[in-house]
C-alpha cells in the first residue's frame, strides 16, 4: 500500500504535494496537477530545519519534511 503519486497535486506557492484541495503546508488553494519531478524531504534529527542537512531543501527553501514537486506549471 502506498500513496498514489499520480493523483497528487502540487501547490503552486510552496510546491508541496497533496491530494487535498487545500495545501496542508501553506493553506494555499492554487494547486496544479501539472508538475515534474518529486522530491521527498525527510525529517531531520530533533526537528532541525531540513535546509541545514539537505542541498535540495535549501535550494527549494523547504523548511518542513514532506513530498514536493521540483517544478510546477
Ligand atoms: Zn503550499
Amino acid at each position: 500500500m502506498g500513496i498514489e503519486i499520480a493523483k497528487l497535486k502540487a501547490c503552486k506557492a510552496c510546491h508541496y504535494l497533496t491530494n487535498e484541495n487545500v495545501c496542508p503546508n501553506c493553506k494555499g488553494t492554487n494547486l496544479s496537477s501539472s508538475y515534474t519531478g518529486i522530491v521527498v524531504i525527510l525529517p531531520g534529527k530533533e526537528h532541525e530545519d531540513p535546509r541545514k542537512g539537505s542541498y535540495i531543501a535549501s535550494r527549494l527553501n523547504i523548511d518542513k519534511p514532506g513530498k514536493y514537486a521540483l517544478k510546477v506549471r
